[in-house]
């Protein structure tokens, strides 16, 4: 295994890192003060210059304007992103769209590829993904109500859906809908295309999320889905294999998501070595640095930082050398590992900036605030330990020696 970054590598996410200080960074204050939809065109402008950098969507495929990155490469730009919460949407490659695209890549037709996937990966339009319902568990997503009934060439979809990310704004949603109700658990949902001007769609409201409701890419929706019906073609993928090709969008988007988190450490890690080493304790002139207590969150954070780097590195080279099903248990362990590093490094960063961190003066209350949702999307914490557990115990119940 090698971990070591290619010069292009190196080239790429300095470019990035410069931009992100440089560009994002000062734009922060007004991200966390402003109705998101009202930054459109400053962001809009930020785009126009990654684009003229030709960093624009590094993850996406080439042939549709991306820079085709490879998923260890793009681990790497997800990390330098992740810094900001604007990093990722301002270049391209940022979550929902991401995964969506790589579905629509590998199963859309010639026709939902010129009119979906080509517009999202410029950037011209967006999209969401709506999965999880308000009534049943979204970590077992096969008990699904909404459904997809046949009629004549179309699909007739009914049900209700909750935290539809940046549903609000979007051109279209990739709908998770039972369409075989008489197949294997497994086998009953397909994914299917709905734009978000049909007359079916609802969006019923923004959700309040840690006191904010938010607008656009910086939301999660309610849909209800009323008799909503589309064209059978925008079917994506064979019908019933909805939770096939949602694993397949989980693998490596865990590898995007934890990237970014690191990201977010390495940020808030930061602040909270300055603030720690600036911030005069004493009369006779002691920072917080000097004590041991702080120099133990500083050393232990930096450990587990590195730890869970290296893990998601790992874990990103297993899925691109032996494939998603082969680095399974890899993706539970880093989904609740960096998670749970996450946590502890913004709350430790919160807690040595004492009043100041609950303010929005720093980014640290954002991040507090949002990501302890990192706990809980794309599979709670609990439901991947309990699947690397069993795994774990019948590997070593199977073994003889
Ligand atoms: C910020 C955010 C963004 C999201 N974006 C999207 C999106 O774009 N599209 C979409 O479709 N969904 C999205 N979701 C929904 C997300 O996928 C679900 O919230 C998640 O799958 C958990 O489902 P649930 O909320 O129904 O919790 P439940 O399934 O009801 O689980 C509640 C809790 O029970 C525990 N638990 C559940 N199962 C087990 C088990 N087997 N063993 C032990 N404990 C268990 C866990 O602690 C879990 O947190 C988002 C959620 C958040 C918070």
């Amino acid at each position: 295994m090698d971990f070591a970054v290619s010069e292009k590598m190196q080239a790429v996410t300095g470019m990035m890192d410069d931009f992100v200080r440089k560009e994002l960074f000062p734009l922060e204050p007004e991200f966390l003060t402003t109705d998101f939809r009202d930054l459109l065109p400053l962001l809009e402008e930020k785009r126009r210059m990654v684009r003229q950098m030709e960093l624009w969507a590094p993850n996406h495929p080439p042939e549709y304007g991306g820079m085709g990155l490879n998923l260890m490469d793009h681990a790497l730009v997800s990390e330098v992103l992740g810094q900001s919460p604007i990093g990722h949407y301002v270049f391209g490659c940022h979550a929902p769209d991401a995964g969506n695209i790589e579905i629509l890549h590998k199963y859309g037709t010639e026709k939902q590829k010129i009119q979906y996937l080509k517009p999202l990966v410029e950037g011209k339009i967006r999209s969401c993904f709506s999965m999880t319902e308000v009534d049943l568990p979204g970590s077992n997503p096969i008990l699904m109500d909404t459904t997809a009934v046949t009629d004549g060439s179309d699909y007739v979809i009914n049900g209700q859906k909750w935290y539809s990310t940046a549903a609000d704004g979007a051109a279209f949603a990739i709908v998770m809908a039972v369409t075989n109700p008489d197949a294997a658990p497994h086998m009953r949902a397909s994914m299917i295309i709905v734009p978000t001007d049909n007359p079916g769609f609802n969006l019923v409201r923004n959700i309040p999320v840690m006191g904010h409701t938010g607008s656009d890419f910086a939301s999660h929706a309610e849909i209800l889905y009323q008799s909503c019906r589309v064209p059978r073609e925008n079917l994506l993928g064979p019908e019933g294999w909805g939770f096939v090709i949602a694993q397949e969008r989980l693998g490596p988007g865990r590898i995007h998501h934890c990237m970014r988190w690191l990201g977010i450490c390495n940020r808030v890690f930061d602040l909270m070595c300055r603030r720690a080493a600036t911030r005069v304790i004493t009369a006779d002139g002691n920072t917080l640095a000097s004590r041991q207590i702080v120099q133990a969150w500083i050393a232990e954070s930096a450990a587990e930082i590195q730890a869970a780097r290296l893990m998601t590195l790992h874990a990103a080279w297993k899925i691109e050398n032996l494939g998603v099903k082969e680095a399974r248990e890899d993706i539970s362990l880093i989904k609740f590992y960096v998670a749970g590093v996450l946590q502890r490094v913004v709350d430790r960063a919160l807690q040595v900036h004492g009043g100041m961190g609950m303010t929005d003066d720093t980014i640290i209350a954002y991040f507090y605030r949002h990501e302890r949702a990192a706990r809980i999307y794309d599979g709670a914490d609990e439901v991947h330990k309990v699947t690397v557990a069993r795994r774990i115990i019948k590997q070593k119940v199977a073994r003889k020696s």
